[in-house]
């Protein structure tokens, strides 16, 4: 928010500024209220989420009092921070007016709409404004707005109000917050909130998808070692170009993932790839599911596809570090092989001592929260890196033979690798890792406090 200076009489000015800031700061409340009511609409025609911001703004600062002299401050511009990336925004007074309005995208997490109010606004005055702008398209996080899917976060506006969404009922729809409603009108279902009291949060999460929205592709054979593997792609219609280049991407690196991890690929002959919403993929970018179920969430790039397809490698491995760092590395080795580094995701390698015991490091189950993705982040990069240590010194074919050692034995027993049995097949074939097992793999023994001096 800007506070403008309006001058009455120049001679006041300077005893005014030096007037402490707080001392009429002791009056509840902030100095200017937004009163909000936010109505999200998906629309029928699909790839826009609509949003109307009915305002009342109250200049509660009395600082700001309207007198004949001296120094008179008023506001003349309000900010209203609102969803990345907005489209289309205006604002429209009370009066019919059109308000000119800036989008500042300087931000991480949220543009800042700075919003002129075409007038003085002095203490105790208030004003009615609207906000209306689209989100559109966008693979970019945190929404999906597609022709036939809508995920998206609602926003509490300004101090106080309301949220509440609309979607067409040629949707399913779901929201992620119990103290909202969500009940079918008869054009539309409607979601509802509690008024609310505070800001800078969501208010829900509207997962919406057309059940007609689904489209198939089946792939040509992809030829393997010992079999034959096809792709049947399940994508929401009007993303063709999205299943399209799945293929692509797998057909040139399921090959490849099988020449890199060393053995052949002997599962199911087809692999089912499904484009989910955030809720299916319970937050990650993309799920492995049973044998051969591929679950990513529009938008998720080639290396999310390429590590989940390298998880049909993955049965020597039963602690999740081997399994994920394997994949984790095995999609970034297919990516480095086959001229795609452009499209790498930045890879962090652990700089500061872990705190993460990756023995330790399990599957919570249920949808990721803010906390849980901190701790997965890091468990994802440092499996890719105690690997990335293991190929640099023993080599990939070496650690190929060990991976090889865990695979069903002649009468089919499957016995995966523990930290502990891999570490010990490493050293049945002269290979040290005892340093790398104390540094990232194995919990550290707690350590006494601290020594009492006695004297
Ligand atoms: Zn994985």
């Amino acid at each position: 928010m800007v506070k403008r200076l309006l001058l009455a009489g120049l001679l006041f000015i300077v005893g005014l500024a030096l007037r402490p800031a707080g001392q009429a700061r002791a009056q509840e409340g902030p100095p200017l209220l937004l009163q909000t009511s936010s109505l999200y609409r998906v629309l029928e025609e699909g790839s826009i989420v609509r949003v109307r911001i009915d305002v009342r703004l109250s200049n509660q600062d009395p600082q700001t009092r309207k007198k004949k002299r001296g120094t008179v401050y008023f506001y003349n511009e309000v900010g209203l921070p609102v969803a990345p990336g907005v489209q289309r925004v205006r604002v429209v007074r009370g009066d019919g007016r059109e308000l000119k309005v800036t989008v500042n995208r300087e931000h991480i997490g949220y543009d800042l709409l700075q919003i002129r109010l075409g007038r003085r606004l002095f203490y105790g005055q208030h004003m009615n404004f609207t906000v209306t702008y689209d989100l559109v398209g966008g693979l970019s996080a945190p929404y999906y707005i597609g022709p036939n899917v809508a995920r998206f976060p609602t926003y509490l506006a300004g101090d106080e109000g309301q949220v509440e969404a609309e979607i067409p009922l040629s949707y399913d729809v779901r929201i992620d917050n119990d103290r909202c409603k969500l009940t079918r009108e008869t054009e539309y279902w409607h979601v509802q909130c509690p008024s609310f009291k505070q800001t800078g949060t969501y208010a829900f999460f509207v997962d919406a998808v057309r059940p007609t929205a689904r489209a198939e592709l089946l792939s040509p054979p992809i030829p393997l070692a010992r079999r034959e593997l096809r792709l049947r792609i399940r994508y929401f219609r009007g993303e063709e170009e999205w299943a399209r280049q799945v293929v692509e991407i797998l057909t040139r690196a399921i090959p490849m993932l099988e020449e890199i991890m060393g053995f052949p690929y002997r599962g199911p002959s087809l692999l089912q790839v499904r484009q989910s919403t955030t809720t299916d993929t319970l937050g990650y970018e993309g799920l492995f599911e049973g044998e051969n179920v591929i679950l990513v969430r529009p938008g998720a790039g080639p290396e999310t596809i390429i590590h989940e397809a390298a998880h049909l490698w993955s049965r020597p491995f039963a602690a999740r570090w081997l399994y994920e760092g394997w994949a984790e590395w095995a999609a970034r080795e297919t990516m480095r092989r086959l001229d795609m580094t452009a499209e790498l995701e930045k890879a962090d390698p652990p700089a500061r001592p872990p705190r993460l015991a990756l023995a330790d490091w399990v599957w919570e189950g249920g949808i990721l929260s803010g906390e849980q993705a901190e701790l997965e982040a890091r468990g994802y990069a440092l499996s890719a890196f105690v690997v990335e240590q293991l190929v640099q010194r023993l080599g990939l074919a070496a650690l190929q033979e060990v991976n090889r050692s865990f695979l069903p034995d002649r009468r089919g027993r499957l016995h995966p690798a523990t930290s502990e049995s891999y570490r010990r097949a490493l050293a049945a074939r002269g290979y040290q890792v005892d340093d790398l097992w104390a540094n990232y793999v194995l919990p550290r023994p707690p350590r006494p406090g601290g020594v009492l001096p006695l004297d």
